[in-house]
């Protein structure tokens, strides 16, 4: 039996940072919400590297901007790439990007995935939402083709359903829902592994660059290293599928300390400190089979977000933003629907049309990124090809890694301008597809890869880009031009 708790107008899948956004901005609507999480937080999570969209942008929203401002996490100001042709490291830095150091938006934080989601998590509480933590989702419950809710075990492992207008999956990379959604969609050529730990004591750079991100190519993949705290770093490997067995092989802690041996700034980096032997920073963990997409993003009744929906790779610390940027979007769809002002279809397509945007920016990107034949300035001149720019210098490079890039209005403008956000979008025309570039991306080979992870079954569908923002950002209006639906792939092109 289904007791009167146990219905509500939104139920949310998982407490990581998509979960407790989507969450917070339906219930601030007004809307009953319930948000299930199979863990007690706080717990350990990967990807701990912000960016200025997140911190000044979906967390300004969510309200918790003086909160993490207070909570002592590492200031970010840009990063350090040991990568491409040239051997010395070279910078860059969210200050220089004018738009950013107008917004006094230039920094981010290397944050404690366990702090991070648990501030953001209480903060949905607090907007009402009824967080219910080791609550593990099972399976989705349907009538005909709409999902109306979830099945479940409690936190006294009894079988329960739960009921709902909406189920958002945000339960990320190990999602048991997405698959009902449509088929996830492997990447053929990011099919990389990541092996990583934490340390007491490595070094840092000088300040103000001591909170930077640090990515250091060598010749089986790339180390980053984060600093979490004055004295604790996340140092972690990502190594190429080939590399696989060996992890099956040896113990992982001697395997760890080798490819460090191989990498030599991070073999210095690390040379004063001691691998953390207690506690949640204790292991050595490993993840695999990241980089994948699903071909639709929601169906009726249930919206993906977040990891559940795609991730691509570490590299540009792109997830987090993705994850809670894709969470705001799928909220307003919802708020609309319930509103009952736009039809449902169009609603959802709008948040995949813009989802998919943001994705494809970095995942276009990361194809060149990876080609270490070049130097940084052909990285900066692929930036602004990808963006559809004529920034000068590293602008775009710095506008796309902040997180940025197809966000910039709605992030860094303020919500006074939404209401027009429509046409500048139009006018920035993000991808030609003339575009000497992209023509000679496709030519290289590389399209083969895109396709590839497209999937040879990935249809073209027709998606909208036809709403724009409501003034107070909750919901989806129609504008009053409204725009031509234009043609889109799974991956937005
Ligand atoms: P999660 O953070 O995974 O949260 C999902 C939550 O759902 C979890 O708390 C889980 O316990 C819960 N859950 C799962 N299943 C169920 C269920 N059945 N029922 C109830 N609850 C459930 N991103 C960055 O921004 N910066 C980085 O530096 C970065 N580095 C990365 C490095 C690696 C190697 C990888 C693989 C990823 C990295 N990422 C990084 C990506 C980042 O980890 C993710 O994009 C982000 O955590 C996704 O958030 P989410 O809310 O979608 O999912």
């Amino acid at each position: 039996m289904t007791s009167s708790s146990d219905e509500c107008d939104v139920l949310v899948v998982g407490g990581g940072p998509g979960g407790s956004t989507a969450g917070t901005f339906v219930a601030r609507a007004g809307h009953k919400v319930i948000l299930l999480e199979r863990e007690a937080f706080p717990r350990h999570q990967i990807g701990e590297s912000l960016l200025p969209a997140t911190i000044h942008g979906v967390c300004k929203l969510l309200g918790v901007f003086d909160e993490l401002a207070s909570a002592n996490f590492v200031v970010k100001r840009g990063g350090q790439f040991r990568w491409g042709r040239r051997d010395a490291p070279w910078d860059f830095n969210f200050r220089h990007h004018q738009m950013l150091e107008d917004c006094a938006a230039d920094f981010a934080y290397q944050v404690e995935r366990s702090k991070f989601d648990e501030i953001l998590l209480r903060n949905a509480a607090r907007n009402g939402v009824d967080v219910r933590e080791r609550w593990q989702v099972t399976t989705v419950v349907t009538e005909g083709e709409r999902v109306v809710g979830v099945r479940c075990k409690d936190n006294d492992a009894n079988e329960r359903e739960i009921r709902a207008k909406y189920v958002v999956d945000a339960s990320g990379h190990g999602s048991v829902l997405a698959s009902t959604v449509d088929a996830r969609q492997h990447s053929e050529f990011f099919r990389n592994i990541a092996i990583y730990t934490y340390f007491e004591n490595g070094k840092r750079n000088p300040p103000p660059l001591s909170g930077n991100i640090t990515c250091a190519a060598f010749d089986k993949g790339w180390f980053w290293y984060i600093p979490l705290s004055g004295t604790l770093t996340s140092v972690g490997a990502v190594l190429g599928k080939e590399y696989a067995d060996q992890l099956k092989k040896k113990d992982h802690s001697v395997v760890f300390a080798e490819l460090v041996n191989q990498c030599s700034l991070i073999k210095d980096f690390l040379s004063p400190a001691k691998r953390v032997a207690e506690g949640i920073y204790a292991p050595v963990r490993i993840r695999r089979d990241w980089s994948y997409t699903t071909a639709r993003f929601w169906r009726p009744g249930l919206v993906l977000v977040g990891d559940a929906a795609c991730f691509i790779d570490p590299v540009f610390s792109s997830g987090v933003h993705l994850t809670t940027y894709s969470a705001m979007l799928a909220a307003r769809s919802i708020n609309t629907c319930l509103k009952g002002t736009i039809d449902e279809q169009l609603c959802f397509d709008e948040f995949e049309a813009r989802y998919r945007r943001e994705f494809r920016v970095f995942y276009e990107f990361l194809l060149r990124f990876y080609d270490m034949h070049q130097d940084e300035d052909s990285y900066f001149w692929s930036a602004r090809k990808i963006l559809g720019t004529s920034e000068v210098s590293n602008a775009a490079f710095i506008r796309l890694v902040a997180g940025a890039g197809t966000t910039a209005e709605e992030f860094f403008r303020g919500k006074a301008e939404w209401m027009s956000k429509e046409l500048r979008e139009r006018r920035a025309s993000p991808i030609n597809e003339k575009d000497p570039a992209l023509v000679a991306l496709r030519a290289s080979g590389k399209a083969v890869v895109e396709e590839a992870f497209k999937g040879s079954t990935a249809e073209d569908r027709v998606v909208t880009s036809a709403l724009t923002t409501s003034a107070d950002g909750q919901t989806w209006v129609i504008p009053r031009m409204p725009w031509k639906p234009s043609r889109m792939s799974a991956y937005g092109t």
